[in-house]
């Protein structure tokens, strides 16, 4: 590969870090977990989101649904009665007026996650098909910057202090690539005592610089964090597929230490995701004889890429239920 190769590496970083964590998760010990990317809040983006999860609890969530909910619903599906109800005697009053709550108890039936039906004085009643479990135990933020010397870590102190200040996430990382010099005592200077610092070698292996403090989190932020975890399981690391162009006959997934990752054969490189996009002038269609030899008879290799990255975001869900 040639030396423009490396261009942009902050994504392939990015995925290499999510890998690593879906793996290896947490660093000072195995503690079951998921991982997605680009994730926070209207104010504050995290490239890498880690949610700590109860085995038990994230099995109960998973058989409701394999999708997340977003607010609205996570509103319906978590104050679901055991029996029939009224859904205004269910929920908690909301800020915003009730009839904008009734689409959302009818779009959680239409996806089975809770029954309603009619009841006296034609009144919107529902009830949970089971009930929503307290499964989310700790959520981390990991800031990638895979190039981290003194004025990045500059860079990056302000946005760090406000994740320390604000508490929304119990911990937050800085990820950096190992690059076999010694740290910087100025990084350590200049970035908030609470973060913790990790280097990614090229095998996938982490070494600690830096151990985080654990934040405490405001409980008034409970929905807020509990809106996000959903978005992180409805999202997970894998879902970038879905704006670049697997259908593109250029596009690889390219083994980088333990993660597959996107490569452009056109342009030689690790490409970003903004550049493999619809925009792409060097985008050319799969040939159509790409969709037989095996791939799915309904598409080609980009099809059969997506599936292969929705198999294995199954399968490590799988692997973080309990054993039977
Ligand atoms: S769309 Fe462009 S960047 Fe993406 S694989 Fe094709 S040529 Fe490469």
């Amino acid at each position: 590969m040639t030396e423009s190769a490396d261009r942009d590496p902050e994504f392939a970083f990015e995925l290499r870090v999510c890998r690593w964590a879906e793996r290896a998760w947490h660093p000072d010990g195995p503690r079951p977990a998921f991982v997605a990317r680009q994730l926070g809040t209207r104010d504050r983006r995290w490239d890498t989101v880690v949610v700590e999860v109860d085995p038990d609890a994230f099995a109960a969530r998973r058989a409701l649904s394999t999708d997340g909910f977003d607010s609205d619903l996570l509103r319906v599906v978590r104050h679901a009665p055991a029996d029939w109800q009224w859904y205004r005697d269910a929920i908690p009053k909301p800020d915003f007026p009730w009839r904008h709550v009734v689409p959302a108890v009818h779009r959680a039936a239409g996806r089975g996650v809770v029954e309603k039906r009619r009841g006296s004085r034609n009144r919107v009643e529902y009830q949970q098909i089971a009930p929503y479990p307290d499964w989310v135990e700790r959520i981390v933020a990991i800031e990638n910057k895979p190039d981290l010397d003194a004025s990045a870590a500059r860079a990056l102190a302000d946005q760090l202090e406000h994740d320390v200040e604000r508490g929304l996430a119990d911990e937050v990382w800085v990820a950096t690539e190992a690059t076999g010099d010694r740290v910087e005592p100025a990084l350590l200077e200049d970035l908030p005592v609470e973060v913790g610092i990790l280097s990614l070698d090229d095998d996938g292996t982490i070494d600690v610089l830096w151990h985080p403090s654990t934040l405490t989190p405001d409980p008034d932020d409970a929905r807020r964090r509990l809106v996000l975890a959903e978005r992180a399981y409805d999202r997970g690391w894998r879902s970038y597929v879905d704006t670049m162009r697997p259908d593109c006959r250029h596009f690889e997934l390219a083994r980088r230490g333990m993660a597959l990752v996107p490569r452009c054969a056109a342009k030689d490189c690790f490409q970003s995701q903004r550049e493999c996009a619809h925009s792409c002038s060097a985008f050319e269609p799969e040939p159509p004889a790409w969709r037989m030899n095996g791939w799915p008879i309904e598409g080609g290799p980009g099809k059969g890429l997506r599936e292969l990255l929705r198999a294995r975001r199954e399968r490590e869900r799988e692997r973080m239920e309990p054993s039977e």
